[in-house]
This record gives C-alpha cells, structure tokens and sequence, in this order.
C-alpha cells in the first residue's frame, strides 16, 4: 500500500482532528493565531511536541511554571503515535483543564502518557501551567 497516496485521502493534523495541518493546530504554530480555548492550546502543544518545535511548547508555557529550555533536541526523539483528548472544562474564565491520552514509543517501546493539565487564560493567551499524570 502506498502511505503516501492514503495520506492525502484522508488528510489529519498530527493531534488527531480530520483536517490539514494548516488548517488546524499549524494556525497557532506557523500563523501566529491565538488559541481561543485551552483544549486548542493543549493541542497545538501536543503537535508541537511532534514537531519537535521547542519554541513554541515554551511560548504557550505559563511564565511561572516555564523551565529554562527542554532540550528536546539533546534527547532521544520520541516517535508520537497519536492524542486523545478525554476531558475539556473551564471552571471559571481564566482557569481550564483538559483530560489527555498521548502515546509515543522511544527506542521501539510503547508509552502511554494520561495527564491532567491545567491552564490560565493572561492577557488574551492561553497557558499551559502544570499537570498530574495519572497512573492506569
Ligand atoms: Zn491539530
């Protein structure tokens, strides 16, 4: 079969949604475009990780939370295999969680990431905070 050609049948954004890329999470990450909800924040961030775009996961990272650097590029790259979102909710305007399933192997081996993050709506943005990963 020829994955090229099945590709472009059925077109998706690495986070999982049906579209193209440029009309999904690359809006935020090429264009500049403000996510207008935490769960399209949480996302682009994940596609970010696929795309091994550091700059962007530390933009969208909340400044009192935000690490140096994440050195993606000093570590053994993950392979993404796809996202789930589980859960979105927004408990107040400026505070949001969003329920998450992202799998990926390293090395060949299979990992199963479930977290709950939390994000904070400043001054027009969305930001990533923290998260708890649950143990399944
Ligand atoms: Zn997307």
């Amino acid at each position: 079969m020829n994955t090229q050609a099945a590709n472009l049948r059925t077109p998706h954004c690495p986070c999982g949604n049906p579209k193209q890329y440029s009309d999904c999470c690359g809006r935020y990450l090429d264009q500049g475009e403000v996510a207008a909800t935490a769960e399209h924040l949480m996302r682009s961030r994940y596609t970010a990780y696929t795309l091994n775009r550091e700059d962007y996961l530390l933009a969208t990272w909340h400044p009192n939370t935000r690490p140096a650097a994440l050195g993606l590029a000093n570590q053994p790259r993950n392979q993404w295999l796809g996202l789930t979102v589980k859960r979105h909710e927004q408990s107040a305007p400026d505070r949001a969680i969003v329920e998450f399933v992202a799998r990926y192997k390293i090395n060949g081996r299979a990992y199963r990431l479930h977290e709950i993050s939390r994000f904070d709506f400043q001054k027009g943005l969305w930001f990533y905070v923290d998260g708890d990963i649950l143990q399944d």
